[in-house]
């Protein structure tokens, strides 16, 4: 004797109430294949309630990453750790997972010349945060210090950095840039006060520390900014020659060596330089 069946387009009114998509989607497959089978109903029930979680995480990562602005070819993946070999990959990798210097408030700082990787490895630290679950910003610096500035004029600041604070990690890209003739640069300075111990900063900058000068309005706040950004800090030191450069300089040694049959003196001297 079989129970009659639940009305089908009331199932469907009420999984659409409650924001179940993802159960909405896959009830009738399901049920009918419960029916065969002739499955417990916890089985049916849980396996439903499983795929409704999954999908919902899917889709915050989704929001994450669209919320990051982060550029999506710029990951672990296409980063080349060979290019620069006092980065450590272990290290990046622990970072990578978020690990305990998010719960810390911590920073990373990558520093080094334009070209070297700096922007590509920051944002694939980002990525990787994101599908840890955490919440990512990136920016060019000088970009959110106007926006703060903006904010501040129309005695905005606070809660635009309270707004701010649910990101686990921002990327303040390009630091040396947001230089103080471009604006007045006291709030990049509260912004890295607000978030000390609390919430995480990667920074990537041209010029290591003795070129922050320029960055603040006087040498005070600079003191005072470095103090809380190196405290519970990782370095990296990203000192090479651009990347752009290296492997346009490779493919014109290959283009060369192909052109010279690659003969055995001109492989030699073109392997130098
Ligand atoms: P920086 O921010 O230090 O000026 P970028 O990260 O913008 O340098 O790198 C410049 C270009 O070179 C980008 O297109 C980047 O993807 C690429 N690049 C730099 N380093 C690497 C690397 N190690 N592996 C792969 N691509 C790299
Ligand atoms: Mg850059």
């Amino acid at each position: 004797m079989s129970t009659p069946a639940y009305d089908a387009g009331r199932l469907a009114l009420m999984l659409n109430e409650l924001r179940l998509p993802t159960i909405a989607r896959l009830w009738p497959g399901f049920a009918e294949r419960s029916d065969k089978e002739g499955w417990q109903a916890t089985r049916l029930i849980g396996a439903l309630l499983e795929h409704e979680l999954a999908e919902r995480a899917k889709r915050r990562i989704e929001r994450h990453r669209a919320e990051s602005h982060l550029d999506p070819t710029k990951t672990l993946a296409t980063f080349d750790f060979s290019m620069v070999p006092m980065v450590s990959k272990a290290h990046v990798m622990a970072l990578a997972t978020g690990d305990s210097w998010l719960e810390k408030g911590a920073t990373a700082l990558l520093f080094g010349p334009p070209g070297a990787g700096k922007s590509h490895l920051g944002s694939a630290i980002g990525h990787a945060l994101i599908d840890a679950g955490y919440r990512v910003l990136f920016t060019r610096t000088s970009e959110l210090v106007q926006k703060l500035q903006a904010a501040r004029q129309s005695l905005q600041l606070p809660s635009a950095l309270a707004k701010l604070d649910r990101f686990d990690l921002i990327i303040l890209d390009d630091l040396s840039y947001a230089r103080k003739d471009q604006a007045e640069t006291s709030v990049l300075f509260e912004l890295i006060a607000e978030r000390y111990e609390r919430r995480s900063l990667l920074i990537t900058a041209n010029q290591p520390f003795s070129g922050w000068n320029d960055v603040f309005p006087d040498p005070g706040m600079t003191v005072a900014a470095i103090d809380r950004l190196v405290h519970h800090s990782t370095i990296f030191e990203m000192n090479v020659e651009s990347y752009r450069r290296r492997t346009a300089s490779d493919k014109q040694n290959n283009r060369r060596r192909q052109s010279s049959g690659d003969n055995q003196q001109q492989g030699a001297t073109t392997m130098t330089g």
